[in-house]
């Protein structure tokens, strides 16, 4: 079975949801091409100067980097390389182990995120737009599609609550012992700063 061969896609709604996520999954190709070509980076460079820009620098390895984009080491070296020879990141070597080093960026790294990170806004125009009911059922789907994923080892890193130590159900309610609150589903985090591996 196919989901691209026209007749089983259109004969069988499963087919038809996965066949609409492969679409959906394009637009961000598609949105953050546009950008990268205007300030003339490749797609993962950008993406890893977002990256760096809002996750804490023990998240800012190579090593890190290349699960998180589910990448090789060697092409996120690459990137790394261009992108200090543009000036954009510094590299801060670990004390303890000199081939070791985190990412920061530099000002003009900065900028290039300002310039950059709003390639999801014509996405975002249109979920604003949805009313609050089917955005939570959309949320719902999506975050449970996503932590599904992860358990198929499809998606390598998840800062999701579901994989958190501070994570918890007491009588069917999630609780994020942390931070002491009640989880709705809308509070239900995929990237989180404070996540901890269990
Ligand atoms: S620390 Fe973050 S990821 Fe962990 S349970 Fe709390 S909100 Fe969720």
């Amino acid at each position: 079975m196919s989901i691209f061969n026209l007749n089983e896609q259109n004969s069988n709604l499963d087919n038809k949801i996965v066949a609409g996520l492969e679409r959906l999954s394009q637009v961000f190709r598609i949105l953050l091409w546009e950008k990268a070509k205007q300030q003339g980076l490749s797609p993962i460079q950008i993406q890893i100067l977002i990256f760096i820009r809002y996750h804490k620098a023990e998240r800012t390895t190579v090593s890190y980097l290349a699960k998180e984009f589910n990448l090789t080491k060697p092409t996120i070296s690459d990137a790394v390389k261009i992108l200090e020879q543009k000036q954009l990141i510094r590299k801060y070597t670990d004390n303890s182990d000199s081939r070791s080093y985190t990412i920061q960026l530099t000002e003009t790294g900065e900028k290039v995120v300002f310039e950059t990170e709003n390639f999801t806004d014509p996405l975002q125009e249109m979920v604003q737009k949805t009313m609050e009911d089917d955005k939570l059922i959309l949320w719902e789907n999506i975050s449970s599609l996503i932590v599904l994923l992860n358990k198929a080892e499809i998606i390598s890193v998840q800062r999701t609550c579901y994989n958190c130590k501070y994570f918890s159900v007491s009588k069917g309610i999630k609780y994020c012992d942390l931070l002491s609150i009640r989880l709705h589903s809308e509070d239900i985090r995929i990237d989180c700063g404070e996540f901890e591996m269990i």
